[in-house]
């Protein structure tokens, strides 16, 4: 062995941010923020906390990136993945092969899948889940002799990954400028955010409207000419958009009516999130294809993939001959592993159960309390994950003025006390590990607390 086993233990956190500043590109930072500031060096992690360099606990809000679903520091996970990578590193599942770890694992995931999914094809994350998805959609309409179905609808503010035409597909504004000229077959329509659009009318009748939106899209490009449409049931990067309860209901009847295609991205509602193995169970969607990534691993290792309904599934499996399109990592032997008892430790230790029938009804109430400080518009949770809506005027509900960047104060009062709290603009982001305790829960509600009330103090002083 060259390397000592020790290679990263006894640098201080200004050595480590001077050599992360000279060579790491990181993804979604802007470097001149990361020269002067420094990166956070996060060190180590265990149950639902992590450590940075300095040895500060904090409590991880946001599972990692809504991933580390059964906690961190499980060893066996760990065990999964060495034994593995003793018995197999690698091999792939191109030109009629394949291996134990990928077929067990599509076999468990068919079995967690909602009623009628029976075939997984493995990616190696979210994004390339969804280009996947691209792919499966077209074909299908091409072997059922509709070729020109091509076009593919989503929604603004929609997150579906970093890929081009994974970034196509969501909805994300300041990704789209960067861009430019994108995939040619995506069209947007509005999101059912109903805090930031909705405002003064009735929440269900607001879900029906912006599900009918989709009608009017389809309408507009011409039913015949459209391939699918694709949501996340509840919108996570976008700012935990929950939809008023009328809304999944109205989708699927509209696609349904005019024969569109339906793709839940549940990378992050996937695996526990909503109480459910899976978002679709919980509120009550039936689509064609789900996207997973994420939770399936709970972050350990990176990998994703999509779920394969029967209308789809029949007709790629039976006449479709070969399908072009694979991945070197497609069905990896250790991360197959790792998730398998990942999935094994999410049902057999309750882990899921308790999130419904206990800690989400729980955060649901403590993460409530936040709607009363003067500076929370809303507060708002659907199973583990919510979001904190800080307003300028809580009477109007009146937003800051975007240069404050209210929000990214907030995050920095978090990490500097202890707590992970995203900010997607003003909107304060949770989705902790599911493995949290109510006294952990307890905990994370404290700290919000203290630093909204910090955040409060800044802005009535920069005022
Ligand atoms: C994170 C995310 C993706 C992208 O997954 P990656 O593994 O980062 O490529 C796709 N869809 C949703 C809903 C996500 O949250």
């Amino acid at each position: 062995m060259s390397a000592s086993p020790d290679r990263f233990a006894g640098h201080s956190a200004a050595d480590w941010q001077a050599r992360d500043s000279r060579h790491y590109l990181h993804p979604f930072t802007d470097h001149s923020d990361l020269t002067q500031q420094g990166a956070r060096i996060i060190e180590r992690a265990d149950g639902v906390y992590i450590y940075d360099v300095d040895g500060n606990q904090i409590l991880d809000g946001m599972a990692g990136l809504w991933c580390v679903n059964a906690g961190y520091g499980r060893q066996d996970l760990v065990d999964a993945a060495t034994k593995q990578l003793q018995q197999l590193p690698y091999y792939n599942s191109f030109f009629q092969t394949a291996h134990p770890p990928a077929i067990a694992l599509a076999e468990k995931i068919a079995e967690l899948a909602p009623e009628g999914f029976e075939r997984v094809f493995f990616a190696g994350s979210g994004s390339e889940a969804n280009d996947t998805n691209i792919k499966l959609v077209r074909r299908y309409w091409d072997l059922v002799g509709k070729p020109h179905k091509q076009h593919i609808i989503s929604r603004k503010n929609a997150y579906h990954g970093s890929t081009v035409a994974a970034a196509t597909l969501g909805g994300m504004g300041a990704m789209h400028e960067q861009l430019g000229p994108m995939v040619n077959f995506v069209h947007h329509i509005e999101q059912p955010y109903h805090f930031g659009l909705g405002q003064g009318q009735d929440a269900e009748a607001f879900g029906i409207a912006q599900a009918r939106l989709l009608e009017e899209k389809i309408l507009e490009l011409g039913a015949d000419q459209v391939a699918a449409f694709i949501g996340e049931p509840v919108q996570g990067a976008g700012g935990v958009v929950i939809p008023p309860s009328s809304y999944w209901g109205e989708i699927q009847r509209i696609c349904k009516q005019y024969d569109i295609l339906l793709i839940a991205d549940e990378v992050i509602t996937g695996f526990g999130r909503l109480g459910e193995w899976f978002g679709s169970q919980h509120l009550d969607i039936a689509p064609d294809l789900i996207t997973f990534a994420k939770g399936v691993t709970s972050g350990y290792l990176p990998l994703g993939g999509s779920i394969v309904g029967q209308r789809i599934g029949e007709v790629i499996s039976s006449e479709g001959g070969e399908f072009a399109h694979g991945y070197t990592y497609s069905g990896h032997p250790a991360a197959c592993a790792v998730a398998l008892a990942n999935l094994d430790a999410l049902g057999d230790e309750g882990i899921i159960d308790r999130v419904r029938e206990d800690t989400a009804p729980y955060f649901a109430e403590r993460i409530g309390s936040l709607g009363d400080h003067p500076l929370v518009g809303e507060a708002r949770t659907i199973g583990l994950m919510g979001a904190v809506e800080l307003v300028a005027d809580k009477g109007s509900l009146e937003r800051f003025h975007k240069d404050l960047n209210v929000g990214s104060r907030c995050r920095n009062f978090c990490f500097e006390n202890g707590l992970v709290m995203r900010a997607v603009g003003d909107s304060m982001i949770i989705a902790p590990p599911l493995v949290i305790t109510r006294a952990q829960v307890d905990e994370l509600v404290e700290k919000a607390a203290r630093c909204l009330d910090l955040t409060a103090a800044w802005v009535a002083s920069a005022s």
